[in-house]
């Protein structure tokens, strides 16, 4: 008997549920991953994030072959590539863990009915978050989201499998080359190696210093390089609650799946928006004037990374220093950054937009940007490194000034 295992952002060999599943009932089985066109150049295409999968599949090809599997690339849509290569090979089951996004779960909709027609059993488990989310009720805020989670039954975590048998005769396709890469390479190898290498008694000030590195496994996790459940069992405390905010965002995308385009405080799609292309193009390329934000969007564009703290206050200079459509800010960091993951930036841009869940008043949530900078890159290393010029630009705008154009905006978009 044979069963396809289809990989998608979950690209590592331990603690894998589908895999786990299909060789526990299956004789043979065929990993296989279908690079997606309409991901790869769709609305947020991305030339850092795929160079790092480009390094993922390589990489997770050579961890299988080492247990005496492979992998299958093929390039296509999965509602296409699956039910013809579980033909090919007579597989009569296809596994995969689910996802939140809209766009994967359409796919994952279209591409189970195409295997069902085709005679063949779909089958989705867990694996991409730490507990299954959408057992939970829909939760606007974090606080009581996390105590209903924390509560949630948890998988049991499991090492790589020791021998996968596939079927003669594999045509296994080629992993393109990469264009252009960041500052951080893809696969299960890299993730695995970071993972055991942080250091969480770091992780308070690192949190706070802008010249300090957080663990940066979030692309990691994002690809699905190390598994979050594994990832929680090596942590408590403050680390172990910023995990929870990933599996927040994505059980809010799962349940408002509108919120990649709208607000989810829906009276602020009515926002205006004043800002104008100019500031834009001077926030992108870092010539605002404002030592931090020019740093954090340098940093972004030449590397694929910024510093948690870095995106909080050049994400919230765009929205209410420049009057710029979250949407767009959103959009630009799905361009550049590795980790880039649509419900995890879609759920922080609204977050710090006053747009979207864990809402506080909107007076509280304002970054000065002189302020944070002397707070959060005291000796001034952060700014140096990437922006060093930046003192000598005039700043486009007075932050004073806009924080009362941005009170009397969302005042008005309330009001309508
Ligand atoms: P650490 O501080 O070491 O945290 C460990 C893990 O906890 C992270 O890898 C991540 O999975 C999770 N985590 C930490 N903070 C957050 C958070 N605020 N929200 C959700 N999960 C969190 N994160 C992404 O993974 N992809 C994105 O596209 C993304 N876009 C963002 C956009 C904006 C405007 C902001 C303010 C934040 C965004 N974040 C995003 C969240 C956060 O900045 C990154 O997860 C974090 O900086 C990654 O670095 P790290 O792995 O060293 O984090």
């Amino acid at each position: 008997s044979t069963a396809l295992v289809w990989f998608r952002r979950d690209l590592r060999v331990h603690d894998h549920p589908p895999l786990r599943a299909a060789l526990d009932q299956f004789e043979r089985v065929v990993p296989v991953f279908v690079l997606d066109p309409r991901l790869l150049d769709g609305r947020f295409e991305s030339e850092y994030r795929a160079s790092f999968l480009f390094d993922c599949l390589k990489d997770l090809r050579e961890r299988l072959q080492e247990r005496g599997g492979n992998l299958v690339v093929l390039t296509g849509t999965p509602e296409q590539e699956l039910p013809r290569l579980a033909h090919e090979h007579q597989a009569t089951a296809v596994f995969f863990a689910s996802d939140v996004s809209p766009f994967a779960m359409n796919r994952d909709k279209r591409t189970e009915e195409a295997l069902r027609q085709a005679g063949i059993e779909p089958r989705r488990t867990p694996g991409n978050f730490i507990a299954d989310i959408g057992k939970l009720k829909p939760y606007g805020v974090f606080s009581p989201f996390w105590r209903a989670w924390k509560e949630l039954p948890r998988r049991d975590v499991h090492g790589a499998p020791r021998k996968i048998t596939t079927p003669p005769g594999l045509t296994v396709g080629t992993v393109p080359t990469a264009t252009r890469r960041g500052d951080q390479r893809g696969g299960e190898t890299a993730g695995r190696k970071a993972m055991l290498a942080f250091d969480p008694n770091t992780y308070d000030e690192a949190r706070v210093r802008l010249d300090r590195q957080t663990s940066r496994l979030s692309a990691y996790l994002h690809f699905g390089c190390i598994s979050a459940r594994e990832l929680e069992t090596r942590h408590s405390g403050k680390y172990a609650r910023q995990l929870a905010w990933r599996d927040f965002y994505a059980h809010v995308l799962l349940h408002n799946p509108r919120n990649t385009h709208h607000a989810y405080q829906e009276d602020y799609d009515a926002l205006e928006w004043e800002g104008t292309d100019e500031h834009f193009d001077a926030w992108r390329e870092g010539r605002t004037g404002y030592p931090v934000v020019d740093a954090g969007m340098r940093q972004l564009a030449e590397t694929g990374w910024m510093h948690n703290r870095a995106r909080l206050i050049t994400a919230s200079f765009l929205v209410k220093d420049l009057h710029i459509d979250w949407r767009r800010g959103e959009q630009h960091f799905m361009r550049y950054l590795i980790d880039g993951d649509v419900a995890q930036n879609n759920g922080n841009w609204q977050w710090i937009s006053s747009v979207g869940v864990d809402p506080a008043p909107l007076y509280r949530r304002f970054y000065n940007p002189s302020l944070q900078q002397a707070r959060h890159d005291p000796d001034g290393v952060y700014v140096n490194t990437w922006a060093p010029d930046s003192q000598t630009i005039t700043p486009i705008v007075d932050h004073a000034t806009e924080r009362k154009r941005t009170l009397a905006a969302y005042g008005r978009a309330r009001d309508t």
